[in-house]
């Protein structure tokens, strides 16, 4: 009941805001628009309306959309909302022996490794920054492998897609995504949720600025699987709106924030959820490379 309080407090906070820009970029264009009509040094310019024209329909207000200081937090990458081709982080920050992330978000992944640990907590990265190329050749070798078993080339791609996600939707391209496991349990699977690590940055990610990104009540909206071993960086404000409020970042963005690039958001209800760190195999690929 708090949480669904707060939703709508949220909700409500976030129209008002949405209507108080919307109106106050009414009123500048009205000004613009008096202004217009009053400026009598070009008297050689005719309205191109008739005075007794019909009073125009007032725009639809604005909707919220955030900061270009705040976008670089929210950016989403998911098969329905792909990160445009050539995405990269400006800049990348190693945290870890051959582990990136982009450096922005790299000081509070750290304070978070730091502070779990000072509170007998291991917390051990094992996925961090994927390139857009990297992606690309994961998914290709998948393709490969599975054509290599004879199936058609369409057949393939479809196995592959299913298993690796193409390049632009995986959110390690972004740099802002990490897997996190312990020592202790270092399986990417759901044994992996029983642990105190597990469980201490479900309850504690936030307040660094990450959220558990692929919750197991999330998965029709996500269309990935639980990952308790995933955490996305959103920036302090947004991981405590999204935690207290019980969303995914899909809802957060489209249905709080009403984020404007996920018009063409929509909830596929018959998609089986897709595993986004292809399990094992990846992981140890990347051990492989280091
Ligand atoms: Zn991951």
């Amino acid at each position: 009941m708090r949480r669904f309080l707060l939703a709508l407090i949220t909700i409500g906070l976030v129209g008002g805001a949405g209507w108080l820009i919307g109106t106050r970029q009414l009123s500048s264009k009205d000004k613009a628009e008096v202004s217009q009509e009053t400026d009598f040094s070009q008297p050689e310019a005719p309205p191109e309306e008739p005075e007794a024209s019909e009073p125009q329909p007032e725009p639809e207000p604005e909707p919220v959309i955030q900061t270009p200081d705040d976008e670089w937090q929210l950016v989403l990458a998911s098969a329905l909302s792909p990160l445009p081709a050539g995405y990269a982080p400006p800049e990348l920050e190693t945290v870890a022996p051959g582990y990136q992330v982009d450096s922005r978000m790299a000081p509070a992944l750290k304070k978070m490794i730091a502070e779990a640990k000072s509170e007998g907590i291991s917390l051990m990265i094992c996925s961090a920054y994927r390139s857009e190329e990297r992606q690309k050749e994961l998914y290709e070798n998948k393709i490969a492998e599975h054509k290599a078993t004879g199936k058609s080339d369409e057949e393939a791609t479809a196995v592959a897609a299913s298993i690796v996600l193409p390049p632009g939707t995986s959110e390690h391209q972004t740099g802002l995504a990490a897997d996190i496991v312990t020592p202790e349990n270092q399986n990417l699977d759901d044994s992996f949720a029983q642990t105190p690590a597990a469980k201490w940055m479900a309850e504690n990610s936030w307040k660094y600025g990450f959220i558990l990104r692929y919750p197991q009540d999330k998965q029709e909206i996500t269309n990935i699987i639980y990952e308790p071993w995933h955490f996305r960086y959103v920036g302090e404000e947004h991981a405590k709106a999204i935690y207290e409020g019980g969303y995914c970042l899909e809802e957060y963005l489209y249905g709080v924030l009403n984020h404007k690039r996920l018009e063409s958001f929509v909830i596929s209800p018959t998609a089986q959820p897709m595993e986004a760190d292809e399990a094992q195999s990846e992981t140890e690929t990347e051990k492989k490379e280091q």
